[in-house]
Order: structure tokens, then sequence, then C-alpha cells
């Protein structure tokens, strides 16, 4: 897609996600758009950087290396929003800015090994799996609370919220109950111990939804075809 198109996309998600947050009285300024420029080429992540987007999301280690690596000094932060194995951590542990996906201990052990081998620390985000049966990774509410609280003790590796993918994106108003069931995790998890600046962020929206889950509390919403066009 050419760079007038992206950035034309851009500014239009921009707007959209100011619009839901005046809705409901949110200031727009709490909300992170993370350009997922997972598949696309570096043309096109270069127009979406030039274009202002500080935020980009990828869903493999190996594809999210390459591209920062041709990025080089560009001013943007990098987010890993698809599932992270354990043994790709060491490919983005000392440039990641936050991982949206750990739900698993061993996981969160592993990234704050790696990150103290780096001498820094990398914060994230714990997957909640609030749709249950249909969606596969991310952890079921019972277990949350546990896993919180073990993950919140890692030395070099810095819980700070909650993220969730509803396992449809057709209709937005289908997937509300979701993000208002992170919110509530979220809500729970406080009122049971977890530090509330453990939890400071809800990762939730993509396309298809961005604008519910901001009214809902959403702090990241994670945007790819909306500002990139449909993927090959
Ligand atoms: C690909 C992806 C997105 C973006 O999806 P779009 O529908 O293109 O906006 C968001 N979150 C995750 C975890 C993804 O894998």
């Amino acid at each position: 897609m050419p760079y007038r198109q992206i950035a034309d996309n851009l500014q239009r998600v921009r707007q959209r996600i100011a619009a839901a947050a005046e809705r409901v009285g949110r200031d727009p300024g709490e909300v992170t758009l993370v350009a997922v420029s997972k598949t696309r080429s570096m043309d096109e992540v270069r127009a979406a950087v030039e274009a202002g987007a500080g935020d980009l999301g990828e869903n493999y280690a190996q594809e999210m290396a390459e591209k920062a690596e041709a990025l080089g000094e560009a001013d943007v932060r990098w987010h890993t929003i698809g599932h992270l194995q354990t043994n790709k951590v060491r490919i983005i542990a000392d440039f990641v800015n936050l991982v949206h996906s750990v739900d698993s201990l061993r996981l969160g052990r592993e990234m704050s090994n790696r990150a103290a081998a780096a001498g820094r620390e990398i914060p994230f985000l714990l997957q909640a799996n609030v749709s249950r049966e249909e969606s596969k990774f991310g952890v079921v509410e019972e277990d949350a609370c546990t896993l919180a609280g073990e993950l919140a003790g890692l030395e070099s590796c810095r819980l700070v919220g909650l993220m969730t993918m509803p396992p449809y994106c057709e209709d937005p108003e289908e997937n509300r109950p979701y993000f208002v069931a992170l919110k509530e995790l979220r809500d729970r998890l406080i009122n049971r111990g977890v530090p509330a600046e453990r939890m400071r962020h809800l990762s939730m929206g993509m396309t298809c939804d961005f604008e519910v889950a901001v009214e809902e509390g959403a702090t990241l919403v994670r945007v790819g075809t909306a500002i990139f066009g449909p993927r090959a």
C-alpha cells in the first residue's frame, strides 16, 4: 500500500480512537495505538513510522528482530503481540518494549533471565482467555490470580497489565462482553492483592472492534488491517 494511503489510514484510526474515548469521557491520550506491522514490507513499515506510528506490533520474534534492525535508530517501541515461545525470547530480549502475550510462569522466568543478562527490565502483560473454550492461548480466570502473583514477583521483568484476544472479530458489539470481562478481571485481581500499578494496562481491540475496546477501557489497541489494508 502506498505511503499516502497508510498515512491517511493512520490518521483516520487515531480520529476514531479519539472519538470513542470522548464518547465515554476518557482522555484519548490514555490510549496507545500499536500499529500491527506483521507480514508488512519494510516500505510499508517505514511509511507508517514516517507518518507518526511510534509503536509497532509483531507476532514473530525473528520478523520483529529483522525489522528492528532494518529500521535502525528510528524512535519506535516494539510490541510482541502474538504467542511467544520460550526459546524465542533471546531474539528480542535486548530491545522489546512490551510483551503482550505472557501466559505461563516458565515464559516469565525466561524473560526475566534474558532481561537480566541484557541489563534491562522487560515490561509485559498477562494474556487472559476470557472467552474460555474458544481460544487457545491465555490463562483462564481461576488461574489468573495465582499466576499474576507469581509473575509480579519476577526480578527483571515487570507485569503492567492484561491482554486479551476474542476468538472472532466480526461484529464489534459481540466482543464487548469480552472487553468488559477483562476489565472486571483486572478489578478482581487488584481486590485480591495484585498491586494496582501492576494492572495499569488493558491491551484489547483490533481492526474490527477497537472502538468498542476503547469505550470499555483499553489503554493499548492493536490495529493492523485498518492501517495497512487487508493482508495478502
Ligand atoms: C494480527 C493481530 C492483530 C491485528 O489484527 P487486525 O485485524 O489486522 O487489526 C491484533 N492482535 C493480535 C494478537 C494479532 O495477531
